[in-house]
């Protein structure tokens, strides 16, 4: 036996847990590591499921909602019944299988599906593949011993966060806390995504967050890795669903990576290096699919350092200018802007101002919020643009290279660029433009810096 074994959190998402063979290669890449903590994200699929059972509940459809339920129950179900899980994972499935059909009862009769009662749905998903997991994992050790160390485990006893439903913010010190009372002895599976108040409501991360839950255990119980198992083979150069010959980056920093996955690239959720930096946890991004490919390591320090390492594309942004001519030689124009936003939650990607205006980029679901958009206007004429994509070329030493962005647009003289962002980071340099010129942009940038 290993005297020093290194501790490691793994983390898979949906399409990993696709169905039971997909289950049973992931269990197995587990038993490979030895993975301390395995965290675990919905069935691929089921999240979207989840939410569209929630709104139909509440637009009174229920006929349809009935249909989703059935789907939800049949793939689930037949998961199980490929793995042949045993009786009481068996009863513990149907009662959560339930619980989906009791809330969604209640979104219908009462017609509010408010985000809190949301996330106890959609935690749903993960609280049902964790059971299947736990069982195929368990499956798979060669002794009983070891068998008997597979644990599941409620990750809301865990992950503690405040009450902003939807998309909730971690008490990091509370989750170190709670960590110490994990037995280093055991194999846990737990859920990604999810949460709890201290109250004990259910709460989410937001979308895409198992990668953050992962991160957030790794901090919390000190991990020597943090690995991310998804569909493709690790961080490439850009989306290969944008450009498929994008290629897989054997390193890349975690300040690189921090800007590329905030700026659109879906891969990690955006908070998920954060955790990681504090505690200087390497991660390993690598595909489930395939897990003897070299994937892609995200460390403090990497060997080098190249002017651009990949491109992020983020769709579906707003850029709202507020005007006002008393900005003129005024002060605190900034501070009540900032203070709107900061009291409706909504956060800022990208910034430029000029002596009279300020643009700022936004993502589109902002504008549901139209008290916002009533309170900026109350102090300054709003403009507001839709349907625009930000461009990030993500590298090293970006705002201190000269002939940089006469190369950049250059490259594409036929695009209208609508707002530029260089010289607040050494490792991003952003610009806006329309969002059906986006992939076409990356594409010709690739091919001059990368490909
Ligand atoms: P999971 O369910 O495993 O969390 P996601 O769908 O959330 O997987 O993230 C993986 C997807 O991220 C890939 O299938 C790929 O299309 C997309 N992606 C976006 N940008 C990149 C990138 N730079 N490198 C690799 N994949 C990327
Ligand atoms: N299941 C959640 C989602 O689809 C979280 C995740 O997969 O990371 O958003
Ligand atoms: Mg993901």
């Amino acid at each position: 036996m290993n005297p020093n074994p290194q501790k490691i959190v793994s983390k898979f998402g949906g399409t990993s847990m696709g169905d039971a063979s997909c289950m049973l290669r992931s269990a197995q890449i587990c038993l490979d590591r030895q993975s301390f903590i395995v965290v675990v994200s919905a069935t691929s699929g089921t999240t979207n499921l989840l939410i569209e059972i929630g709104q139909k509940s509440e637009k009174g459809l229920w006929l349809e909602v009935e249909k989703d339920l059935k789907n939800l129950e049949d793939n689930h179900l037949k998961i199980a019944n490929d793995l042949k899980i045993n009786q009481e994972s068996e009863k513990q499935l149907k009662i959560l299988l339930a619980e989906v059909a009791s809330i969604a009862k209640g979104i219908f009769l009462l017609k509010d599906g408010s985000v809190k009662a949301l996330d106890t749905l959609m935690s749903l998903g993960e609280r049902l593949s964790s059971v299947l997991f736990t069982e195929a994992l368990r499956q798979i050790q060669k002794t009983e011993t070891d068998k008997n160390k597979v644990t599941w485990l409620d990750a809301r006893d865990i992950i503690h966060t405040d009450d902003q439903f939807g998309k909730a913010r971690p008490f990091i010190s509370k989750i170190a806390q709670l960590c110490q009372n994990l037995d280093l002895k055991k194999f846990y599976v737990t859920q990604g995504f999810i949460g709890s108040t201290e109250s004990g409501s259910t709460t989410t991360l937001g979308r895409g967050g198992s990668d953050y839950s992962a991160a957030l255990f790794a901090e919390g119980v000190s991990a020597d890795i943090l690995e991310i198992w998804t569909d493709v083979p690790g961080i490439a150069s850009t989306d290969p669903r944008i450009f498929p010959k994008a290629v897989v980056l054997k390193e890349i920093s975690f300040k690189e990576a921090s800007e590329l996955a905030t700026f659109g690239a879906k891969i990690l959720h955006p908070a998920t290096l954060a955790p990681a930096m504090r505690k200087n946890i390497p991660v390993f991004v690598g595909s489930s699919f395939d897990p003897d490919q070299t994937g892609t390591w995200v460390r403090r320090e990497v060997t080098d350092y190249p002017l651009i390492r990949a491109l992020a594309l983020r769709k579906n942004q707003v850029l709202l200018t507020l005007t006002t001519p008393e900005m003129l030689h005024a002060h605190g124009f900034l501070f009540q802007i900032f203070k709107v936003f900061n009291d409706h939650k909504i956060s800022i990607d990208a910034i430029t101002t000029s002596e009279i205006s300020v643009s700022v980029t936004l993502e589109k679901s902002a504008l549901l919020n139209k008290t916002l958009i009533q309170e900026l206007s109350k102090f300054a004429e709003v403009q507001i643009e839709e349907n625009l994509s930000l461009i990030s070329l993500i590298g090293n030493n970006i705002n201190h290279t000269p002939g940089l962005a006469h190369k950049i647009f250059s490259a594409i003289p036929e695009i209208n660029v609508r707002m530029i962002c260089l010289g607040a980071s050494k490792h991003n340099f952003c610009f806006l433009v329309k969002d059906e010129q986006g992939q076409d942009t990356i594409r010709c940038l690739h091919q001059l810096f990368i490909s």
